[in-house]
């Protein structure tokens, strides 16, 4: 192995190892240092629009054809189908009230469903992230990317032309320096504790835990149901959410008999003395006497994980020689699943910054927005949190984050992004300000004024017929609310149709 590197990335997790291929596509010599080894678990499964376009920018613009095809369901199917992958079609939302059986209410009031994309072939998709990565590592190797894995880092110097890492590898002495070093380690990780940096935390943020892990045996939630005969698509071929007063709980099937899920709530001290994960999770399954059924024959396949607290977000993710990709400069919650989508904006942005040879200047700016992204998702999380217990209030905020998400997803696909600033528009001129005036009230037991005020606010982005009572709950994909929202977007309906001809719809 050479010693001497232009990049260092430390975790080759998904994020990392794309910047490593980037990397490598713009003539860097790039070392890629993990202290696992593939094939591992990884939680971070679920991926939405936003993500997928991303993925498929950076592979365009960064030559890596091989990886295009993992941004859609049906083309990932045709090209690399020993991956594992979950179908999604959209998100599904199920609201649970301790001690009752689910049944599904005439006005549907107690469900959303909120639909992705119009058919399976373009749909969105759940990563299976022992396959995902390994292939992607695989990948990097193949670009020429040095790989050391099984590797435990101790220390780190800075210098001034370069950075200098020593660790062990297999028992012996490991040493490795480059000019720049990428920390992809995830929360607390590498950095975080090699330079001691300091911890901050999101504004008005409740305290959050998590308990997760993979299972065989979980039943279908909505198969056998005639009430979902004509929905938009099959609830459980989505992100399938239960919610509940103070959390939620996401379910994701694998086309490999593997189902992820976990509930993340928020912390109540007095429950915290209860150690033993498996009997949090029974207990769990208890008061919620419809999720136990769809768990009744389930079995773990993997250890818990227990993760408390949740959330977590660094004070600075730059320095001289370095810098953090999002998910190790913070991480606030799977709802929404924003994770990758924010990852791959921090891929795009420090691949930017690598082109130009990461300058002060440009590091800046890159720890400005990636702290930025990450507050405006507390913000809209932290809001999510204090509703979850009123379906009503709480599927109004989620249509901030649809619409938003819509709207941005639409811009970029219509080459205009400067529509939609900053992740969730938080730096768009007239919108954030009303988001933020929004997310602020809904602290305050939002009322049906407020909700009102949020299909006011999302009007002039609203792109995809959100907050529509006439849908009751229910939300296709229909291109006519596309079209007809084509002026809010600066276009008309015929570089609409010309758009959705671009996406094979
Ligand atoms: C409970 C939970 C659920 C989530 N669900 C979603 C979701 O549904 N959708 C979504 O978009 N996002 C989700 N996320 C976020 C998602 O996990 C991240 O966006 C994604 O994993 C980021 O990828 P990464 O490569 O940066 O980090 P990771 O996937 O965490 O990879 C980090 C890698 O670094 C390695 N590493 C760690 N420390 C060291 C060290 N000191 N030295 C060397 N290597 C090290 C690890 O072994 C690992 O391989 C979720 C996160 C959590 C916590």
């Amino acid at each position: 192995m050479s010693a001497d590197f232009d990049l260092a990335i430390v975790g080759s997790g998904f994020a990392g190892t794309l910047l490593a291929m980037i990397a490598r596509r713009l003539g860097r010599s790039v070392l890629m240092i993990e202290r696992g080894r593939h094939p591992r678990f990884a939680i971070g499964e679920s991926s939405t629009p936003l993500a997928n376009l991303w993925l498929e920018i950076l592979a365009d613009r960064y030559d890596l054809p091989r990886l295009r095809p993992l941004s859609q369901w049906g083309i990932w199917q045709a090209s690399h189908p020993h991956i594992g992958c979950g179908l999604k079609r959209g998100f599904s939302y199920f609201h649970h009230s301790p001690g009752k059986t689910w049944e599904a209410r005439n006005d549907r009031s107690d469900q959303l469903l909120v639909a992705a994309s119009p058919n399976d072939f373009v749909a969105d998709t759940h990563w299976y992230r022992p396959d995902f990565d390994a292939f992607l590592v695989e990948e990097a190797i193949r670009l020429g990317v040095e790989y050391q894995d099984e590797t435990t880092l101790t220390a780190c110097d800075i210098e001034a032309d370069g950075i200098q890492m020593a660790g062990t590898r297999h028992g012996t002495p490991f040493r490795a320096r480059a000019r720049f070093l990428v920390d992809a380690s995830g929360p607390r990780g590498y950095l975080h504790q090699a330079l001691g940096l300091p911890e901050a935390q999101f504004e008005d943020f409740p305290r959050t835990r998590a308990l997760f892990s993979h299972f065989t045996g979980v039943a279908s939630w909505a198969q056998d149901n005639p009430v979902f005969g004509d929905a938009p698509f099959p609830p459980d071929d989505a992100a399938l959410h239960h919610t509940f007063d103070g959390g939620w709980m996401w379910v994701l099937r694998f086309n490999n008999g593997v189902t992820s899920a976990g509930f993340a709530e928020v912390s109540i001290p007095s429950a915290a003395s209860v150690s033993d994960p498996a009997r949090t999770w029974s207990r769990f399954l208890n008061r919620f006497p419809s999720i136990g059924q769809q768990f009744a024959s389930a079995q773990p396949i993997r250890p818990w994980v227990r993760a408390e607290p949740l959330a977590f977000r660094t004070s600075r993710c730059v320095g001289p020689r370095w810098a953090q990709l999002p998910m190790a400069a913070g991480f606030v919650d799977p709802l929404f699943s924003t994770g990758f989508v924010l990852s791959l904006l921090g891929i795009d942005r420090l691949a930017r910054a690598l082109e130009n040879g990461c300058s002060e200047t440009a590091l800046a700016a890159y720890e400005t927005e990636t702290l930025a992204d990450l507050d405006a998702t507390a913000r809209l999380i932290s809001g999510a949190y204090r509703v979850l217990g009123k379906p009503d209030a709480f599927e109004a905020l989620t249509m901030l984050y649809f619409a938003s998400a819509s709207f941005s997803e639409t811009a970029l696909r219509l080459g205009r992004p400067e529509l939609a600033p900053g992740f969730l528009l938080r730096a768009h001129p007239r919108i954030a300000p009303a988001l933020r005036a929004l997310l602020a009230d809904a602290g305050r037991a939002p009322d049906d004024a407020w909700i009102a005020r949020v299909a006011a606010t999302i009007e002039p982005i609203n792109v995809a017929g959100l907050c529509d009572p006439e849908k009751r709950h229910w939300y296709g994909v229909d291109t006519a609310d596309l079209l007809q929202g084509a002026s809010k977007l600066e276009s008309s309906p015929e570089a609409i149709q010309d758009m959705l001809r671009d996406c094979g719809l």
